[in-house]
């Protein structure tokens, strides 16, 4: 329930918000043209992003780069690669804003190592775009980061990415019900194998945490899955029903 000092703050909020934009459009992250309504991104930009394609449902990789028998109809009407059909990924849909290609190859490293939180907020806004018509889950779940990157880093890009993505899509945000349990070197520097066997059992969901049935993970991007797979067996064994991934980008 509200109350009418949180009523004043939320007023204050969007009249602050609003002269912001007004006295400060936002310049594109891209090109540096104007942004609209404030955004960092202007709209040539935007519609030139790499907008996910056609991909599979259970892991995001677009179809056109499977092999020939790799669709099949899925009950929602998209498809299924062949590699998830073979072997099911404990992900039930894998949903990708953009693939990782370009302006996305530099948005999302400027967002993740360079403190650039702007591209963070870009990222964020391309989300809602892109799932905005999606069914909506019971909740967010951001993948954690370990508590000694984010006292490097300053920030948790996951974090980062769902709150406004939950506040745009009205959905609960569950922050901090999961937390990483072991310090794992950075995925970006090891092979698929290593990325697996590095982030096995990295995770754990706080005792008596009741999850709802759906959750829905976020991260900024998916390269093999093994962080979004081991972190959703996590919420398995600890209760939901059904685990989706939401990525700002897909490395094909
Ligand atoms: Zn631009
Ligand atoms: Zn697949």
């Amino acid at each position: 329930m509200h109350t009418v000092g949180q009523n004043r703050i939320g007023a204050l909020a969007r009249c602050s918000s609003w002269l912001a934009r007004t006295l400060w459009p936002g310049s594109c992250l891209v090109c540096g043209a104007h942004g609209r309504d404030g955004r960092d991104l202007c709209p040539l930009c935007e519609a030139a992003m790499p907008w996910h394609p056609h991909a599979c449902l259970r892991c995001a990789l677009p179809l056109d780069q499977q092999n020939a028998a790799a669709t099949t109809a899925h009950d929602t009407g998209s498809a299924t690669c062949a590699s998830c059909l073979s072997e099911p990924p404990p992900l039930v849909e894998v949903r990708a804003a953009c693939t990782y290609g370009a302006p996305m190859d530099r948005l999302a490293p400027r967002f993740k190592f360079h403190g650039d939180l702007a591209a963070g907020r870009v990222l964020s806004a391309l989300m809602v775009e892109a799932f905005g018509s999606l069914p909506r889950p019971d909740a967010i779940v951001p993948v954690p980061l370990h508590r000694s990157r984010l006292r490097q880093r300053g920030y948790d890009q996951a974090l980062e990415l769902a709150r406004p993505l939950a506040s745009a899509l009205r959905i609960p945000l569950l922050d901090g019900v999961m937390s990483r349990a072991v310090a794992t070197s950075p995925q970006s520097r090891l092979d698929a194998a290593d990325r697996r066997y590095n982030v096995e059992d990295a995770f754990e969901v706080r005792a008596r945490v009741d999850l709802p049935a759906h959750v829905v993970l976020v991260d900024d991007v998916m390269t093999t899955g093994a962080t979004l797979h081991s972190a959703a067996q996590c919420l398995y064994l600890a209760g939901a029903v059904r685990v989706d991934a939401w990525v700002a980008a897909r490395v094909p």
